[in-house]
């Protein structure tokens, strides 16, 4: 018996074509110099026009920063020189999520960081299937980035992913110290992410400054009734999904946006994700696909 059924498997073959077709548009497109926000905003507008939506805001993570950056609202900030730019994406077609990244090379570090990112996510892929434990495919994560003379991020994982939900259930580590017992399931499917950093690195991630990404938490009971309205709307339109606050512009009058949101976080109706930097400030790279673990293996959905 299948976790899914073939009406939804289909769903989630979409939108991890939707999303390969995006990411691999956007590959070449990312250049040196760019506002952060217009690469963010080109890719979730490439989602809706290929029928997907986007299953959390473009993130666009730069050098040390590991995740979770989206741009805010007129952002300035621009791809910077020599970057390391770990572009992460996510779609979903009636709520079935597909969610990968790609790395984009701005230096000659980046790549070697990269290689070993791809090996490593290469060799999880070609080992996951039915039974298989995620503590066993964290080791082979952690063997091959080590073999490359690298460091894997030991505090980030892979997921499961459900419904309407990125990350769900089962973790599958980027190293084997870590003991989580579950075993992969048939018809499961996971997001399998290694991500890279160098040898005198930490080689673990902390909370950063910046709040860019929130999630829909409980309904509350507000004061404002612009709070109560945003939160009518963030409900109706990510449910339990990721968002950014360039989606709630315009939901209700510009003059009262910044009280009502303070509310919706101050109330616990809605929480953030802070960035992820790692620890000592050295780089990043990454790479992600979602699969779907079938008899003999899995099917690689992005
Ligand atoms: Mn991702
Ligand atoms: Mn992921």
């Amino acid at each position: 018996m299948n976790i899914f059924a073939d009406e939804a498997i289909e769903k989630f073959r979409l939108s991890g074509k939707i999303l390969r077709e995006v990411r691999e548009k956007m590959k070449d497109y990312v250049r040196e110099g760019m506002l952060i926000i217009d690469v963010c905003e080109k890719t979730e507008n490439l989602i809706q026009e290929k029928g997907g939506k986007p299953a959390f805001p473009c993130n666009v993570s730069i050098n040390e920063i590991a995740a979770h950056y989206t741009s805010p609202p007129n952002d300035q900030k621009r791809i910077p020189e020599k970057s390391i730019v770990k572009l992460d994406l996510g779609v979903h077609v009636d709520g079935y999520v597909t969610d990968s990244e790609v790395t984009i090379c701005f230096n000659s570090e980046c790549r070697s960081l990269l290689k070993a990112a791809e090996q490593a996510l290469s060799a999880a892929i070609n080992n996951i299937h039915p039974g298989i434990s995620t503590s066993r495919l964290g080791a082979i994560i952690e063997k091959t980035i080590k073999s490359h003379g690298f460091k894997p991020i030991s505090n980030l994982t892979g997921h499961q992913i459900g419904r309407y939900i990125v990350h769900a259930g089962t973790p599958i580590p980027n190293v084997s110290h870590l003991s989580f017992f579950s075993k992969i399931k048939l018809g499961g499917i996971y997001a399998i992410e290694p991500f890279v950093t160098l040898p005198n690195a930490v080689g673990k991630v902390k909370n950063g400054e910046e709040v860019t990404i929130f999630r829909f938490l409980k309904r509350r009971s507000l004061k404002s009734p612009y709070a109560k309205q945003l939160l009518k709307h963030i409900e109706k339109s990510f449910r339990t999904l990721p968002f950014g606050e360039r989606w709630l512009q315009n939901v209700v009058p510009k003059e009262h946006y910044q009280e009502a949101f303070r509310e919706l976080l101050s109330s616990k109706a809605i929480m953030g994700y802070p960035v992820f930097v790692e620890a000592s400030g050295k780089p990043v790279a990454q790479a992600e696909h979602t699969v779907m673990v079938v008899e003999d293996g899995c099917e690689v959905l992005t």
